[in-house]
């Protein structure tokens, strides 16, 4: 599975000009980009960010400018493989609203215990640092967007 590098600050996307990698900062995702070598627009992230560690996936939440999406799995999980390719629609028509993250449960067994996952697929959205909402079981792409958007909006206005 292709996956996103990361750095502490940001994830580091290769431009699709000249190749060179970019790094769209977590505090200012969604805003516009520019290759820092050739200038050409370099587009908002359109893909799951798959994470392995558990001090990247607190540094996404704490620092996301984008309300974040975080989709618990296993590999062992059949219902965690049919809202996969949901998840990946989602990351693709939200780029630049919305950030989706992956987090392996059996890799990151400390994120689910300290988040309370107590099944898979779990969903939840985190905006400003802090859960926001939460579901369990898999659901349609448009199903997660009009969620998400909810619960971020209710966030917001709150
Ligand atoms: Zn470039």
């Amino acid at each position: 599975m292709a996956n996103v590098d990361l750095d502490d600050r940001g994830l580091l996307v290769p431009c699709g000009a000249c190749g060179k990698t970019n790094r769209l900062a977590y505090d200012t995702l969604g805003a516009a980009v520019r290759c820092g070598h050739c200038k050409a627009p370099v587009p908002a992230l359109g893909v799951p960010v798959e994470v392995h560690q558990a001090a990247d996936f607190d540094r996404i939440v704490a620092k996301s400018s984008l309300p974040v999406v975080v989709d618990y799995w296993a590999p062992w999980c059949g219902p965690c493989r049919m809202v996969a390719p949901e998840l990946e629609k989602v990351a693709t028509r939200q780029a630049g609203r919305m950030l989706v993250v992956k987090v392996n449960t059996d890799e990151l067994s400390d994120l689910g215990q300290r988040f309370n996952i107590r099944s898979i697929p779990t969903l939840a959205v985190f905006a400003n640092g802090r859960e926001i909402a939460r579901a369990s079981g898999a659901r349609s792409a448009a199903d997660i967007e009009a969620w998400a958007e909810q619960a971020t909006q209710a966030a917001t206005n709150a």
